[in-house]
């Protein structure tokens, strides 16, 4: 089996329901160590993303992911939109042309993306952003040649959580210092919501 265009729209609009479902919680992390806004910036963004692929047809699966790019880069809004955007629009390139995608060629797309979001924040392993998320899991998925989705969720879960006892040292958090510990990323958290969308969207039918 492979990822295809229709794989790629659930995981957006499932990303998307997660989102519009806990856009308060997101909300309340961000006015703990930012300005407040993650939820509404991630619920708008990806409001507006679903709109524009639920009316086009896309060829191939970069088409609708490089969509997703250029909408989260324009629409989301904050630090956020820029890093997000950046790892849609590597995993689009990394996908250009292929008419199909199996496991190992999303997993070296994801790791595109993981390297793209950190290069675009400056950013390392270990600073309290989302990257605290999508590098773990990213290196969790190229362990094996097929999905597993529940390890997927767990290492995604544990990862977010795991964000609470870091010290922020990029974006808003850093102003806080050590304040900041204590209290999840909110980009952890909506990344967790990105990656069990689309560890559901792999259960579905294993690649
Ligand atoms: P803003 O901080 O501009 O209000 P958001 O609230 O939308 O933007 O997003 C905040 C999230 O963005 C943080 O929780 C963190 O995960 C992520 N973030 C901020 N700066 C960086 C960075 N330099 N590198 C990676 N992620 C970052
Ligand atoms: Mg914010």
């Amino acid at each position: 089996m492979n990822f295809t265009v229709q794989h790629a729209k659930e995981w957006l609009i499932h990303t998307n329901e997660k989102i519009q479902e806990n856009k308060q919680v997101l909300t309340k992390l961000d006015q703990a160590i930012g300005d407040g806004d993650h939820g509404i910036n991630m619920a708008r963004g990806f409001q507006e993303l679903i709109q524009i692929i639920n009316e086009k047809e896309y060829e191939h699966v970069s088409d609708i992911l490089k969509e997703a790019a250029m909408t989260i880069l324009s629409k989301v809004g904050g630090a956020a939109g820029p890093l997000y955007g950046t790892g849609f629009l590597r995993l689009s390139l990394a996908l250009k042309g292929k008419e199909f995608v199996d496991y190992p060629l999303l997993v070296k797309g994801l790791k595109s993306a993981v390297n793209g979001i950190k290069q675009r924040g400056k950013v390392v392993l270990g600073e309290k952003t989302l990257v605290d998320v999508w590098e773990p899991v990213v290196e969790k998925m190229a362990q094996t040649e097929e999905a597993y989705p529940n390890k997927m969720i767990d290492t995604a879960k544990a990862a977010m959580e795991k964000t609470k006892e870091l010290m922020a040292t990029k974006g808003r958090g850093a102003y806080f210092k050590e304040k900041s510990i204590g209290h999840i990323d909110p980009g952890a958290m909506s990344s967790y919501y990105v990656f069990s969308a689309l560890a559901e969207v792999l259960q579905g039918g294993q690649l």
